[in-house]
């Protein structure tokens, strides 16, 4: 009752600007967590209420309205409705309109347009129109706690909380010992496996779901091709916000029906522990990659040929020549990484596993900074800088948790080779030793590298590129069993691993000194409460708590950061009205005597 209230409340406020979303956002976070704790007591009524509950509720239409528009923004492409960025008042139209009319929706067909791959294939992307995309976002709030709840722990890929570096370590765990077993891998490959999925199976796992006939219909919407309409009678919709999540529902069940089971029991200090009847093998999936960990050659060839069959009954396919029995002693590639089982004179048995780049991870980091190269042709040494410390961040703190070192050494050395083309490019009549003045220096504070590629600016401010070396090589730690963010009794522990998940993801856009800026809000936007990546990278901003014209400093204490849509809010109601200040949970005070501004960020 309470909470039917509270959705009274805020629906009277109806102005983009003036939406409360740090409510919205709770509001539809205690529903979720309600779901799940149905689902896990197998009240099946109350999880049908409880998502009745969550596709009315106006929340879950403003922030899936918001995260639509928002992720939206930097698409070329717009839907069959033709609709790119929505302005305000658009947003403000969309919400009404889908108050009223939600439940009369019939889904439109996507448009599909290809994308030429690497390889000279193509790829083929959909994109539907802007209020399928709002409501496929409401019906993914309802169904995922529910599914969350019941997804087998060893899915990993398109979940929240959970990342590839997650199934990297499960992999590596049952391997990296000196007495291991699991020796012989098989390597699944699904043909085609997002264009391919049964539509039956897939709805008959979600009968109990309210709002079914809407994902069916989705299903079956159908695409337009160069203005050519096709019906879609497999496969789940390419490029909407729901797909990932019904992939995963389609493929949930591989791991029960290959027989593996796991034995899971809490201790007395609430910590869980996880037995494996792992006589079968270990089963790792992410989205549609996944392998099998065996004690034989044997077992694997009989794990395969179950595979496939529990495969044909979700409508897809392995690839024959794609899907190998490899041995440890071979290695293989999963998600970027080579798993490899090497000699070695420092273990007693004489072997070690290692996980490393794998070789195409590595090459298609060499053609991105090929082409970046092409790019700043004749570009200045700024440019160079701001173009390539996003990507080399990215990628060095993707493969921290490996053993890169001698890679990232490498690839460095290729960067330089790359910079010393450049930089004589730029200056073909001057001698190397000029160049190499102008250019490199040693100007990482902390460090004794006089090869480091940057200059002062006039400020004073050091700028230079990032060497992949200098990456500290961390352990991950893996996502414990079934874990979800969505379950209400692990809130401490998601609070811990989040901030890990954040940093990795926010790893790419921040330096060191911006980093600590992020940490000091837990990563979090404290206008809304969300986390600072969950609106992508680009949709960050740097907000001046005392702002800059009124002598507010350009200082760690003076800064945090907050979402592009948050801020804005913020400098719209004025950064020190006091209810903003209130709501960043910062104070800010004058000090007439010293003449300037005393900024508290307080614990919140
Ligand atoms: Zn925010």
């Amino acid at each position: 009752m309470k909470l039917k209230k509270e959705i009274e409340i805020v629906r009277k406020n109806q102005k983009w600007d003036e939406i409360p979303w740090r409510k919205h956002y709770r509001i539809i976070r205690n529903l979720r967590r309600r779901i799940f704790k149905a689902t896990r007591r197998r009240d099946i009524k109350r999880v049908r209420s409880l998502q009745k509950l969550i596709l009315r509720s106006y929340s879950n239409l403003v922030i899936s309205v918001r995260k639509v528009t928002q992720i939206n923004q930097g698409k070329k492409t717009a839907g069959i409705d033709k609709h790119l960025a929505l302005n305000k008042e658009e947003r403000t139209k969309l919400i009404k309109y889908l108050s009223k009319h939600r439940n009369m929706w019939k889904p439109l067909p996507t448009k599909r347009i290809t994308i030429p791959k690497k390889n000279g294939k193509e790829r083929p992307l959909g994109i539907p129109t802007i209020i399928d995309r709002c409501l496929q976002n409401v019906h993914k709030n309802a169904l995922e706690p529910q599914w969350e709840a019941k997804f087998e722990g060893s899915s990993y890929g398109f979940r929240p909380g959970r990342s590839a570096h997650d199934a990297m370590s499960k992999i590596f765990n049952p391997i990296k010992g000196e007495r291991i077993k699991k020796l012989w891998i098989v390597e699944g490959d699904i043909k085609g496996c997002f264009d391919n999925i049964a539509h039956e199976p897939l709805l008959k796992k979600i009968e109990e779901y309210p709002g079914k006939e809407i994902v069916a219909n989705w299903l079956k919407a159908g695409y337009f091709l160069k203005e050519v309409f096709h019906k879609t009678e497999k496969g789940t919709p390419q490029g909407g916000i729901i797909s990932p999540l019904l992939a995963n529902i389609a493929l949930d069940g591989i791991e029960h029906k290959l027989g593996i089971k796991y034995k899971c029991r809490k201790d007395k200090r609430g910590n869980f522990w996880q037995t494996s009847h792992a006589s079968i093998g270990i089963y790792v999936r992410y989205a549609d990659d996944l392998v099998i960990l065996t004690d034989s050659e044997e077992k694997a060839k009989n794990v395969r040929r179950r595979l496939k069959k529990i495969l044909k009954s979700f409508g897809l396919e392995l690839s024959e020549e794609k899907t190998k029995i490899t041995h440890l002693y071979e290695g293989f590639d999963f998600l970027g990484w080579n798993f490899r089982r090497y000699k070695t004179s420092r273990r007693k048995r004489g072997e070690i596993t290692y996980i490393k780049p794998s070789k195409e991870s590595i090459q298609k980091f060499k053609n991105n900074i090929k082409e970046v190269f092409k790019n700043l042709k004749g570009k200045c040494q700024q440019r160079v800088i701001e173009d390539l410390n996003p990507i080399m961040r990215g990628w060095a703190n993707y493969h921290k948790n490996v053993v890169s070192q001698a890679t990232f050494n490498n690839l460095d050395d290729y960067i330089f080779g790359k910079l010393v083309r450049w930089a004589k490019r730029t200056h073909p009549k001057k001698s190397w030793k000029w160049i190499k003045n102008k250019y490199w220096g040693n100007l990482c504070p902390g460090r004794n590298d006089k090869w480091v590629f940057g200059y002062t600016s006039q400020n004073d401010k050091v700028r230079y590129l990032e060497k992949l070396a200098w990456t500290k090589i961390e352990r991950h730690t893996l996502v414990k069993y079934k874990h979800s963010p969505d379950d209400p009794d692990l809130k401490e522990y998601w609070e811990n691993r989040n901030k890990q998940n954040e940093e990795r993801r926010l790893a790419q856009k921040l330096t060191k000194g911006k980093n600590k800026i992020a940490i000091s809000t837990n990563y979090k936007c404290r206008l809304c409460g969300q986390e600072l990546s969950s609106e992508g990278l680009n949709n960050l901003h740097k907000h001046h708590i005392v702002p800059r014209r009124l002598g507010g400093r350009d200082e760690y204490k003076n800064l945090i950061y907050l979402h592009a849509e948050c801020h804005r809010q913020v400098t719209l109601k004025g950064e020190l009205n006091p209810d903003i200040l209130l709501k960043l949970g910062v104070k800010a005070l004058y000090d007439k005597r010293k003449d300037r501004w005393i900024v508290h960020k307080t614990i919140k």
